[in-house]
Formats: C-alpha cells, sequence, structure tokens
C-alpha cells in the first residue's frame, strides 16, 4: 500500500480506517481519493522515499536512466543540483552537467 501523506501535518504514518485516510501524528482524518482543495497540497512531489521535494534540492538518480535522444545513460547515483517541479509525467525540470538541461520522473531520484 502506498498511502498518501497527512495533508495537514505532513506525517507519513496515516493508515486506512475504512473509507477514511487517518494520521496518527495530528488526528487528521480525510476521505480516500478526495482531492485536496489546496493547491499546496495537490502539487507535493514526492522522491522514491517518500521525501517532499521542492525547488532547489539536490538529488541523486537511483537507477541508471537512458537519456531521451542520445544514447548516453545517466549514471545511478549522479547528483543534481537545484532542480526544479514542474507538471507533468517527468516532474523534475533540471540542469546536468554533462548533459544539459534534462527532465526526469521524482520515482527516480533521492533527495540528499
Ligand atoms: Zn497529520
Amino acid at each position: 500500500m502506498n498511502l498518501p501523506n497527512c495533508p495537514k501535518c505532513n506525517s507519513e504514518y496515516t493508515y486506512e480506517d475504512g473509507t477514511m485516510l487517518v494520521c496518527p501524528e495530528c488526528g487528521h482524518e480525510w476521505m480516500v481519493n478526495q482531492e485536496t482543495e489546496n493547491d499546496e497540497d495537490s502539487s507535493i512531489i514526492k522522491d522514491a522515499n517518500g521525501n517532499v521535494l521542492s525547488d532547489g534540492d539536490t538529488i541523486t538518480v537511483i537507477k541508471d536512466l537512458k537519456v531521451k535522444g542520445s544514447s548516453s545513460v545517466l549514471k545511478q547515483g549522479t547528483k543534481v543540483k537545484n532542480i526544479r517541479l514542474v507538471e507533468g509525467d517527468h516532474d523534475i525540470d533540471c540542469k546536468i552537467d554533462g548533459f544539459g538541461p534534462m527532465k526526469l520522473k521524482s520515482e527516480f531520484v533521492k533527495k540528499i
């Protein structure tokens, strides 16, 4: 199960109780699959470990990634500084030394 973090306190220790999700840390309860009305909450992007990413973060790539339109491979462990979060399938916009501007998927990165 991959439950969302608590929309109030961002705790990752949420659990399901019937049709509700419950946060044991702040006591907040909310409906499963309910879209949050707060734009900020709905735009939360998390890395492979579930840590929330923000603009300017430094991340590392957790697996070898093929670079679209080239034969190069972005190696696992590559450090990427100063990421920018964007909307879409590839939700991280960044610039990587030796590669130039790139878009990455947050599920393949880890915040440092
Ligand atoms: Zn909470």
